[in-house]
């Protein structure tokens, strides 16, 4: 079997090129992650990172290992700085016709997802850099895009461009080194699934708004459990890779519960492997009291972005209209924009606070002010807890409001699989952050309790 080195470049003490707060390394590494399991998922190969987290790794190091190992190709993936923009690749100089042709492969196949980006194509280049020259095997090194470039910076935060620049390179490289396909095990079945519900209506309205996005769909009946369940299936195919592009496709309509289920052959004789809707246990619920003041809130943001935007008291005020969480909503927030940082896909001046999807295109949904963006998390949130109509204080803000099966989450935990897929660590990952603020928010006021109690001591 051919095995292949994947470096990616720099890590540990060595940052590699920097813009404010993303750092080159860290780009490097995700998309060296996805090529080697595109190109282990798709073929038979062997695939080696010279790191695989966050550590210090000389270029001796990287191109000694690569040798003991004799490998058949080295790649080396950058980021680029230094005012330009767009996309090269590099061989050693003076290299023969083999290494000018996966380099050319590689270029050819990653130029495409450039164009389609509107990145500038650099060109095909030489240099005399360190693994390039000191690999025995031929070498490419690609500088993807420029981190200091603001527009090259957002694509690689775009999880759909770092994929689909990873797949092109995977399979430039898959072609150009002739690798063999791996054969799909006719056992297995990948169906995308498009959301499970209880009731046939709510399915029956799903395969009717997918079949107004040209996505064909029908209803595939199932009891699990002895519960009957209603699966919006929208496609079957005998490659994992397929079923997620379309799952990709899917979400990217706002359909957050989009996923792909392993089916054996059998089809629904054989258990099914993943069950649509294991009701999660109760937990803390979405509606409630909220006990932070929108200082403490704010005070916990700021602390990792001082420059977060002021929103807390907008959601303790809506919140309360709504008898939702604020607190735990704003903890909501602060997973989905990382701190109010907006380095997703998910842009600050879109005041889009939840990841919440627009209607009908495949983008996240566009606030003209924050007082609106808040209000539509919390009618989201108040969508999903309650059955009840809208409290007339406010307009209806929330684009997808209507697509919620209206009180399916009553908690935290039941929000899994439904507003963010994959759903089994979404709720966790929020109310992490819920509780570190609530207890981070309880030692200024220890504080105060002692100085009272040291004074009460003096009298
Ligand atoms: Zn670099």
């Amino acid at each position: 079997m051919k095995v292949i080195i994947i470096d990616p470049g720099h890590g540990g003490n060595d940052p590699g090129a920097v813009n404010k707060g993303s750092f080159e390394k860290n780009y490097n590494l995700i998309l060296a992650k996805k090529i080697q399991s595109y190109l282990q998922n798709n073929y038979e190969v062997k695939v080696l990172l010279t790191r695989s987290s966050d550590t210090t790794v000389s270029l001796d190091a990287r191109t000694d290992f690569a040798n003991k190992e004799k490998a058949d190709f080295y790649l080396s993936i950058h980021q680029n700085s230094g005012g330009g923009e767009g996309f090269e690749s590099y061989v050693y100089i003076n290299v023969g016709a083999e290494t000018k042709k996966i380099q050319n492969a590689i270029h050819t196949r990653t130029t495409e997802v450039m164009n389609k980006y509107g990145a500038r194509n650099r060109g095909q280049k030489q240099a005399n850099f360190h693994v390039l020259r000191e690999t025995k095997m031929p070498a490419v090194l690609l500088e993807v895009l420029f981190i200091d470039n603001e527009k090259n910076l957002a694509l690689l935060n775009r999880g759909d461009f770092q994929n689909e620049v990873s797949a092109a390179i995977a399979s430039g490289t898959a072609t150009a080194l002739s690798l063999k396909q791996k054969q799909p095990d006719p056992k297995e079945l990948f169906v995308t699934l498009a959301g499970a519900f209880e009731q046939k209506k709510n399915a029956d309205e799903r395969v009717q708004f997918l079949a107004g996005k040209k996505i064909s769909s029908y209803i595939d009946e199932v009891t699990i459990s002895n519960k009957k369940y209603y699966r919006v299936q929208a496609g079957a195919f005998q490659k994992r890779e397929n079923a997620e592009a379309h799952v990709v496709k899917i979400r990217a309509l706002g359909i957050k519960d989009a996923y792909v289920m392993v089916k054996g052959e059998e089809g629904t004789k054989t258990p099914e492997p993943e069950p649509p809707k294991p009701e999660p246990p109760a937990g803390l619920t979405i509606q409630g009291k909220t006990v932070l003041t929108a200082e403490e809130m704010e005070r916990f943001v700021k602390r990792v972005n001082p420059d977060a935007p002021s929103l807390a008291l907008l959601y303790v005020q809506i919140g309360q209209v709504y008898g939702i969480r604020a607190d735990a909503a704003y903890a909501q927030a602060i997973h989905e924009t990382g701190y109010f940082r907006f380095q997703g896909s998910v842009k600050a001046s879109q005041n889009n606070y939840a990841g919440i999807g627009a209607t009908g295109k495949g983008e996240s949904a566009v606030f003209n002010t924050p007082q609106e963006g808040v209000l539509a998390h919390i009618q989201h949130l108040y969508a999903y807890s309650s059955t009840e109509p809208l409290p007339p204080q406010y307009p209806l803000a929330d684009p997808r409001f209507e697509l919620v099966q209206r009180g399916s989450a009553k908690t935290w935990n039941q929000l899994n699989g439904k507003w963010a897929v994959p759903g089994t660590t979404y709720s966790t990952m929020i109310l992490e952050i819920y509780k570190q603020m609530l207890n981070e928010s309880k030692a200024p006021l220890q504080e105060r309790i002692n100085l009272i109690d040291e004074q009460i001591k003096e009298i």
